[in-house]
């Protein structure tokens, strides 16, 4: 037990989540004090530190934290988490500035349901240093003065959910790729405003950054669900681009602009301006230039914004010329002249030469740096800002040769899936955060030390998983001991487990001492495994590994196939039985695993967007790694896998009992695969 004295009442936020994860993570209690001459652990402020640094000092009994801001007292209580062991926190001195000032991630809207559990995932950015949220609102906030448009988005996002293919589906219908539609944004609906208010509150008390992310032009899907009119292409039965000449539609925008501005107060607003396929089509806009139309539009929010003191931001890729480096043509910005299946023609007309007309404090998103080396150059050059956008830094290959432009202000993750923990391990995203932060943060970060963060990243990922589940879930094999253990017996020498192999915590601990050579490894083959239980039990956890690899399917791919290869069947004492899914990719991966990762050709040509086909003597410096292997991100995060013998991979996959008190009777093991090069091969089961 720590008692933790506060210098300043505005850090109080940061110190609950602070005493939260201590009790989460250590078992040990903290306990606020009004007086620092008894503290334990102190916390100041400190104006002498760099912008959000912070320093701590530990001597094995107290512990001292000096933030500067918000956001260093947050960051420095997050560091001293990670500095505690069973011996109390770790003797230490430190002093910590950030490398770049603007270190983000773009989330959608959550669902209504998960209004709490988005506060966790506001808990963990903090706690991975990051200090701006992009919050795409869309029509996924309640608008008084509008409440067409939610109805609108609703509609759309139910219509869209059902098309064959779900909306990725509905995208490749058109002579023209649509733009994305994110119906997963608000869960398909929206939050009343109360609610938003209340999470970018919460936000700004760690001082984080909000940046609402209101489209205009393209994705403008939640404007034309409602006013088809507005769209700039009167045929389309889902429009999703408006028209930069309409009055109605700025009309329209600027007053949900206000109620935007009203809920979010915010310093920037992201206007989108990504995927802009349809443009000078109408009867106004064919009198234009690309050029024309593009700076007019992105002319109009300025204005606006800034008579209210606001700054802009948005994805720049229209307003680019650098030359794709597979390809050696122009991306982004220039004309593209495509014709489809059935010999339809569709043009886009140029557009970079808007980025002559418009002001220069807008600030870049630039997504297109992992098809060029030299895009941040182009804003510099052109007098502007810019963070790399939808940035995944594991990926990102030449971080100091990207530095070396002083344009280059930051980088932010995208998310692009519903925005709730389950979905965010799912698809990887959490695993993308944890590294592009590391990134953006540490002074100290070698692009040469990439297995080295591997393994950090394995050891940090259960725990954010309790951060944002808000409860112990991986403590049960990693801390816990276990009532009783179900091995198969000796059966192949191929799928043996040696002791040594097992992580030295918990219930892999006390298995170390039991196991006298191997834990063998029993193939589900044909019928099912059965094993007696004959107790009440809290905790399952069940090691096991697959043997065939699977396709990786983000979530707004729709519909996501079934995908377990294995369910076991939990049979109790009262005839009921409930089935815990083991899902590829979640519970259990590829028995090859490899977290490594590669030179990446992916892009290469437009005929061959992955590279397969490339000559990789044509393309010696690719500005882009990629994984060796799929799934790495989302079972680092939810499956604790772990290396045994060969390069074999094994996975700890927890199910929670909901039904603790009624005896289990026997867990049956089955087999969900038609070919045993599929099967699962399970090791043990562990019971708590
Ligand atoms: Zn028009």
């Amino acid at each position: 037990m720590y008692s933790l004295y506060l210098e300043n009442q505005d850090d109080r936020q940061a110190a609950e989540m602070f005493g939260r994860l201590m009790m989460l993570w250590h078992h040990c209690e903290i306990t606020p004090i009004q007086d620092a001459g008894g503290a334990g652990i102190t916390v100041y402020r400190d104006p002498t530190l760099k912008a959000e640094g912070y320093r701590l000092t530990c001597d094995g009994k107290t512990a001292a934290v000096y933030g500067n801001g918000k956001a260093g007292v947050v960051y420095g209580l997050s560091a001293l988490l990670t500095h505690y062991g069973p011996n109390g926190f770790a003797d230490i001195d430190l002093l910590k500035e950030p490398r770049l000032p603007f270190r983000g991630v773009q989330l959608y809207m959550p669902p209504k349901e998960g209004v709490e559990g988005f506060k966790r995932i506001i808990d963990m950015l903090a706690f991975m240093k990051l200090n701006t949220l992009i919050l795409e609102v869309g029509g996924g906030m309640e608008y008084k003065k509008h409440p067409e448009i939610n109805e609108g988005w609703e509609r759309l996002c139910t219509s869209l959910t059902e098309f064959p293919g779900g909306p990725t589906g509905f995208q490749n219908t058109d002579v023209y790729h649509k733009d994305s539609v994110h119906t997963e944004l608000g869960g398909g609906s929206f939050l009343p405003q109360e609610t938003v208010r209340e999470l970018v509150d919460y936000a700004k008390g760690y001082g984080i950054n909000v940046v609402p992310e209101l489209q205009m032009l393209s994705h403008a899907y939640y404007i034309t669900a409602a006013y088809p009119q507005y769209a700039e292409r009167h045929e389309d039965y889902f429009p999703d681009t408006t028209c930069p000449h309409n009055e109605d539609a700025y009309t329209l925008y600027f007053e949900l602009a206000e109620e935007v501005i009203d809920v979010f107060r915010p310093r920037m607003v992201s206007i989108g301006h990504d995927e802009i396929r349809v443009l000078g089509l109408c009867d106004t806009c064919k009198n234009y230039s690309g050029h024309e139309l593009l700076a007019y539009e992105i002319n109009r929010l300025h204005t606006f914004y800034k008579e209210k003191g606001i700054r802009i931001s948005m994805w720049c890729e229209k307003l680019q010329s650098t030359k794709n480096y597979f390809t050696g043509e122009m991306s982004g910005g220039g004309l593209t002249d495509e014709t489809d299946g059935f010999g339809r023609r569709w043009i886009t007309p140029a557009t970079y030469e808007a980025i002559k007309e418009i002001p220069k404090d807008i600030l870049f998103l630039d997504w297109l740096y992992g098809w060029s080396w030299d895009s941040q150059e182009e804003s510099e050059n052109n007098g502007f800002r810019q963070i790399f956008g939808n940035f995944h830094g594991e990926i990102t290959r030449g971080w100091e040769r990207r530095l070396a432009s002083p344009c280059v202000i930051g980088g932010e993750t995208s998310s692009w899936c519903r925005a709730d923990e389950f979905t965010l391990g799912r698809d990887g995203i959490i695993g993308d955060f944890w590294y592009s932060a590391m990134m953006l943060w540490d002074t100290g970060f070698d692009e040469n030390n990439h297995n080295e963060y591997m393994e950090k990243m394995r050891n940090e990922m259960p725990l954010i998983r309790e951060m944002l589940r808000d409860k112990p879930s991986a403590s049960i094999s990693m801390k816990q001991k276990a009532n009783a253990v179900y091995t198969g017996g000796p059966s192949s020498d191929f799928y043996s487990l040696a002791p040594a192999e097992l992580p030295e915590r918990g219930i892999w601990k006390q298995l170390k001492k039991e196991l006298p050579t191997a834990m063998y490894g029993t193939p589900l083959g044909q019928s099912a495994l059965v094993f007696p239980v004959e107790r009440e039990v809290k905790h399952i956890a069940f090691v096991h590994t697959c043997m065939a690899q699977r396709e990786a399917i983000l979530s707004y791919r729709l519909p996501i196939k079934e995908s377990c290869p294995a369910v076991y069947a939990i049979r109790y004492v009262d005839g009921v039985t409930l089935f815990a899914h083991v899902c590829f990719g979640l519970d259990v991966g590829h028995i090859e695993m490899d977290f490594g990762r590669h030179i990446g050709y992916e892009g290469a040509t437009p005929e061959d967007p992955w590279g397969f086909d490339t000559d990789q003597d044509q393309c010696p410096d690719p500005p882009l790694y990629a994984f060796n292997k799929p799934w790495k991100n989302s079972l680092l995060y939810s499956a604790i896998p772990f290396f045994f013998g060969h390069n074999n991979c094994a996975y700890i996959m927890e199910w929670e009992n909901p039904r603790p008190d009624i005896k289990v009777e026997r867990v049956f093991a089955i087999n969900n695969v038609k070919t045993k090069e599929e099967q699962v091969i399970l090791f043990c089961a562990a019971v708590v």
